[in-house]
């Protein structure tokens, strides 16, 4: 990596620790991963700044302090079996699969999930297993699932998703119409009730059912 790139991406860490990023599995994974692989190249020099990104489909690549704090409150670890969605970048993708066991991601933009094969191919992550379709419904098939982790703010929390919980799992969501202040919840299922905590306000795309084939 360049040096500039290498010193904005230690500015970066350090950022993200003053922020309250204390998980020292999340940080690690953080600066093993080259954001500037999942960005344009006219992008390429604002890769480690803390910021949201444009990405292909009018979709964004999320700011990183919001990938680490999401990431954090998940509570991942190398057992689980991880189900995300909104693959986008694919960047938020390999944070997760580096610290799970495997990773399910869904994408509901055909040119985003072709473009996310590409990236964990060439990162010779093999742990993560891509759909493309609507990640409202979950993955029935594949579930139960330790965690989940949406990536697109729904209107509200979809039940099919809760119900692709394993007892005791924990899914991350941001919730809130686009017009409104959205936050972060992180639910816990217990048994056939569902714990919620309302954690971080947040912007984030649209949780939108149905597929689009192209740009
Ligand atoms: N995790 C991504 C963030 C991308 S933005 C990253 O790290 O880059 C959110 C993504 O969610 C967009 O790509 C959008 O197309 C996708 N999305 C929205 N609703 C969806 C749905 N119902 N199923 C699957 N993907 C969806």
């Amino acid at each position: 990596m360049p040096g500039d790139l290498s010193n904005k991406k230690s500015q970066l860490l350090d950022k993200l620790r003053k922020q309250g990023i204390t998980d020292e599995a999340v940080l690690e994974v953080i600066s093993e991963i080259p954001r500037e692989d999942f960005i344009a190249g006219y992008l390429r020099n604002q890769a480690y700044e803390n910021a949201a990104l444009p990405i292909e489909s009018e979709q964004t690549i999320s700011q990183p302090y919001i990938v680490a704090y999401m990431t954090q409150e998940l509570r991942v670890n190398k057992t689980h079996k991880v189900l995300e969605i909104g693959t986008g970048s694919g960047y938020q993708a390999v944070v997760l699969a580096k610290l799970c066991k495997r990773l399910f991601t869904i994408e509901r933009h055909r040119p985003l999930y072709k473009g996310a094969e590409e990236i964990f191919k060439k990162l010779r992550l093999f742990n993560i297993t891509t759909l493309f379709g609507n990640g409202m419904k979950g993955w029935k098939e594949q579930q139960p699932f330790d965690r989940i982790m949406v990536t697109a703010a729904g209107e509200e929390i979809p039940d099919e998703l809760l119900y692709q919980l394993k007892d005791g799992g924990i899914m991350i969501i941001p919730v809130g119409a686009q017009e409104e202040t959205q936050h972060i919840v992180r639910i816990t299922r217990k048994g056939d009730d569902f714990d919620v905590k309302t954690l971080l306000p947040v912007k984030f795309v649209p949780l939108l059912s149905g597929i689009v084939h192209s740009s």
